[in-house]
């Protein structure tokens, strides 16, 4: 297939892109290239004959209607979008603009090529979406398919927003329309903003390994190549009009995690003492959901798919993927934002 993805320079569709290209598909990577972006992410495959990158926002109306009638792909993979929690806490104009204005003009875009080709039904609009739509459970349960929507961020309440654009163009214009509702990721090309990657880059550079709250919030876990495998099977094998769970089936404390992260640490880069002496406890996050959990049950019995890598066995690649690259992450810590506190009431 011919996939057109979008904010294929960013942590997930990176590894989108690379795990699509590899299984033989044509890939348009269409990315604005934000603060969160990294083209490098791509540099083992952006002189394949068939990727091709386009640089270019998804609100911008006229530039989608060129790169579909100009690529005329068999499918969209929707990934571009504002993704931090702490930053829509400071800035929320933004995710509305990208998550919910952006999403519109794409789906416009879409269904306007769609109706050229004729209305396909092999054609697939599959928005890429995060569990954080479903709000915070207590200790118990999981987030199923119906789960009612119930964002606490305005980083969640934009992505609930645009899950009901793509929901709502499937049932009104026939778009056929998937969305899959995602947990925590983590792996390798992690942004430095998000929770593991400050943990290893803080404990690096021997700095307070910052914690939020009393760390006790839980959050499942799912490695970033099972998610990108996990995406192409919904976009190849899901029904139209249906949502799809996906979760590692790994729920972890932060505060745990992060004692993990640093017992990874000490055994892989040794110190005289532990990196965990640095965890220091701060200032919650405003409205920090307790805890995330997934029902897999849908993706698993009606696609096939289940995660293939452990927390743990997640967690140690991570760790050694950072301390083998630190080229890639020392590049992007003069970014915006980089080391800074963000997110505050
Ligand atoms: P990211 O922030 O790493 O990457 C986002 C990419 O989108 C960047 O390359 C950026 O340049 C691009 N982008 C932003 N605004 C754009 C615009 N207006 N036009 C074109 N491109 C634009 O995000 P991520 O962590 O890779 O997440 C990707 C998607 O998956 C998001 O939609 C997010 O909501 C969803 N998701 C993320 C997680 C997670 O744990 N990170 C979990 C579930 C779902």
């Amino acid at each position: 297939m011919k996939l057109l993805v979008t904010g294929g320079a960013g942590f997930i569709g990176s590894a989108v892109v690379r795990h699509a290209l590899a299984q033989g598909h044509a890939v348009v990577n269409v990315d604005a290239l934000t603060y969160a972006s990294c083209l490098s992410n791509l540099a083992k495959v952006a002189t394949l004959p068939s990727y091709v990158f386009e640089h270019a926002d998804i609100r911008d109306d006229a530039a989608m209607a060129r790169i579909f009638a100009e690529h005329a792909p068999d499918a969209v993979l929707h990934l571009a979008a504002e993704s931090h929690v702490d930053r829509s806490i400071d800035s929320p104009g933004v995710f509305i603009d990208t998550n919910v204005r952006g999403t519109y003009t794409l789906l416009q875009a879409a269904r306007a090529y769609w109706q050229d080709q004729g209305s396909p039904e092999t054609f697939r609009f599959h928005h890429v979406s995060t569990d954080e739509v479903f709000g915070s459970l207590g200790a118990e349960g999981l987030f199923t398919e119906t789960t009612p929507y119930a964002p606490n961020s305005p980083y969640s309440a934009s992505k609930a927003a645009s899950d009901h654009l793509v929901r709502a163009w499937g049932e009104t214009f026939g778009l056929p329309v998937l969305i899959s509702n995602c947990s925590n990721n983590y792996g390798p090309y992690h942004f430095p903003e998000k929770l593991i990657p400050v943990v290893i880059l803080s404990a690096l550079a021997d700095k307070p390994i910052p914690v939020y709250g009393a760390g006790a919030n839980v959050r499942d876990w799912l490695y970033v190549e099972d998610h990108a495998e996990a995406l192409l099977t919904v976009l190849t094998k899901g029904v139209a009009g249906r949502s799809y769970n996906i979760g590692g089936n790994a729920e972890a404390r932060n505060i745990d995690l992060v004692h993990q992260v640093c017992t990874l640490l000490d055994e892989l880069r040794p110190k005289e003492r532990s990196y965990a002496e640095l965890i220091t406890f701060v200032e919650d996050r405003p409205g920090h959901d307790a805890r995330y959990a997934i029902d897999t049950r849908r993706i698993q019995k009606e696609l096939g798919w289940q995660p293939s890598v452990t927390l743990e066995e997640g967690l140690r690649r991570t760790v050694t993927w950072y301390l083998d690259n630190p080229a890639w992450w020392q590049a992007l810590q003069n970014r915006d934002g980089i080391g800074k506190r963000l997110g505050r009431r």
